[in-house]
């Protein structure tokens, strides 16, 4: 039932992981399988046997031809350099080709206390297995690149963390599990030819159109130049998208900064309810260097830490590689700038672009904060608004006397586009969600199933984000602000 393992970077070189099989649990249990991404991923569902299962997703029972590593990598936790992090409660199985032909990791999160646990249990808790399972499921659904979530079980054993908690092992699927981190690790031990195999790697499964054929004509530290950039742009649309859900990754760490630009690790994350640039959710963020405004320029803060890394491949003259780095560096801003522009305008339901469109849409997010208006909730409504004022979106504003103002110049600008305000208005509802997984229903969620053992309520959310574009009768509940009782304003964690 299991897809046929494609081993990769088990066959790397020793030095970039260590052997280890996950320690298996006392009583696994399927609580949550994806079954469409299994599929995606070709497993054999008629043989779908659910014991079985939880043995496999539980590290209980390795599957065949699966040859599990912790991987090594190094990162820097806000701010400061840790040369050896590595999975410490993580073990990748290995790789499988995908219906698609994409080569994906297949990796157990939370399977035991590995060679670089530092001291830590190696164990996950059932909350956060199962925020990430439903906030990266829900990132996929609304378009965002992400890590997925195929399975969750609990182990039968408890984890002790501020409470003791059920305990439970996440399976994560990615495009890849490299990171800045990994190529740290090598550098900060001056293993170059390391370096050279990862980016060898990252072009292959991320960037094949660098491959070294598409290069040939160009000299070689161009390559090295050409995958910086490349990794620079994908990080730019990433961020552009999470800032237009109002999202907060919470612990943008070099470690947790993938070389796909697929977003990982769901610790503290949260979404915005009241706008707020300056929003931090993470218990242990008190500096707030990964709040909300911030989250840009921490991403090109990392890309600069990559940049590092690749100095020695670039060009033998140490000061000219870094000033061929920079350039690549300083290039990400006006990428930035134009991916969020592009994100912005599409929200806004502007399908041309004009000049004034950075400054409309300023306006409008300064109408949000003035207003502490719910940020997904307004952008959904405002497709209402496209004609007339719309009560729904007034509603939603504390005061409204910016947003008074803005309208008319906004929809003076919409007069301007080709479109029917119908269309609009579609266009505008196919890119602002109106279910997104609000921080108190994340809660309620976890609450049922960690305290009663009931993950009904983890089901019912689960399906309303998987169509996070579309209204579903009943569910007006799941598109709601949390009530002033439940607002989480902390998150933790988890680790
Ligand atoms: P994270 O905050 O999940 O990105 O993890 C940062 C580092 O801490 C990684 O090296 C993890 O493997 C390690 N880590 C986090 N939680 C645990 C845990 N419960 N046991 C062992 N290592 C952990
Ligand atoms: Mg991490």
């Amino acid at each position: 039932m299991f897809p046929e393992f494609s081993l990769r970077y088990a066959r790397l070189p020793e030095r970039f992981y260590l052997h280890f099989d996950p320690l298996p649990v006392p009583e696994p249990r399927l609580v949550a399988f994806n079954q469409a991404l299994a599929e995606q991923l070709g497993f054999d569902l008629e043989a779908f046997d659910e014991q079985r299962a939880a043995q496999w997703f539980a590290g209980n029972v390795v599957p065949p031809g699966a040859e599990p590593v912790a991987q090594a990598y190094a990162g820097h936790q806000f701010g400061h350099f840790n040369p050896r992090l590595g999975d410490g409660r993580a073990v990748l199985l290995g790789e499988v080709v995908d219906r698609e032909g994409r080569l994906r990791d297949i990796q157990l999160k939370g399977a035991g206390m590995t060679p670089f646990s530092r001291g830590a249990d190696g164990r996950a808790p059932l909350g956060p297995v199962l925020r990430e399972y439903l906030v990266s499921e829900a990132m996929h659904r609304l378009g965002v690149p992400s890590t997925r979530a195929l399975a969750a079980v609990t182990t039968g054993e408890r984890v002790f963390r501020r409470v003791p908690e059920p305990g439970a092992v996440l399976t994560r699927v990615a495009s890849s599990h490299l990171r800045v981190g990994t190529f740290q690790y090598f550098a900060a031990r001056d293993d170059i030819e390391a370096v050279r195999t990862l980016v060898d790697m990252a072009i292959e499964r991320h960037y094949p159109h660098l491959r070294e054929a598409a290069l040939a004509e160009r000299e070689e530290g161009e390559r090295y130049l050409a995958f910086l950039e490349a990794v620079a742009e994908r990080q730019a649309a990433l961020v552009a998208q999470w800032m237009g859900l109002g999202f907060i990754h919470g612990v943008m760490n070099t470690d947790n900064c993938t070389i796909s630009g697929e977003t990982i690790d769901y610790g503290p994350c949260a979404f915005m309810e009241a706008y707020s640039p300056t929003m931090v959710f993470s218990s242990i963020d008190e500096q707030g260097r990964y709040a909300y405004r911030n989250q840009p320029w921490i991403a090109q803060w990392n890309l600069a830490r990559l940049a590092e890394t690749l100095i020695p491949l670039i060009d033998d003259d140490q000061e000219a590689a870094i000033a061929r780095a920079t350039r690549v560096i300083e290039a990400y801003e006006p990428c930035y700038e134009a991916e969020w522009l592009a994100v912005f305008r599409e929200k806004l339901g502007l399908a041309r672009g004009e000049e004034g469109d950075r400054a409309l849409a300023e306006a409008f997010l300064e109408a949000l904060a003035a207003g502490r208006a719910d940020f997904t909730l307004a952008f959904r409504r405002l497709a209402e608004a496209v004609e007339a004022d719309a009560p729904a979106l007034l509603a939603l504003f504390e005061n409204d006397a910016a947003l008074r103002a803005w309208l008319p110049r906004w929809r003076e600008r919409l007069a301007r586009e080709a479109a029917s305000p119908e269309a609009v208005a579609v266009r505008m509802n196919a890119v602002n969600p109106l279910y997104i997984p609000r921080n108190h229903q994340v809660e309620r969620v976890i609450a049922a199933a960690a305290e009663h053992d009931d993950f009904g309520p983890f089901e019912a959310l689960r399906e309303v984000l998987a169509e996070p574009f579309t209204e579903q009768s009943g569910c007006e509940a799941y598109a709601e602000p949390a009530p002033a009782t439940e607002r989480v304003l902390r998150t933790f964690c988890g680790t």
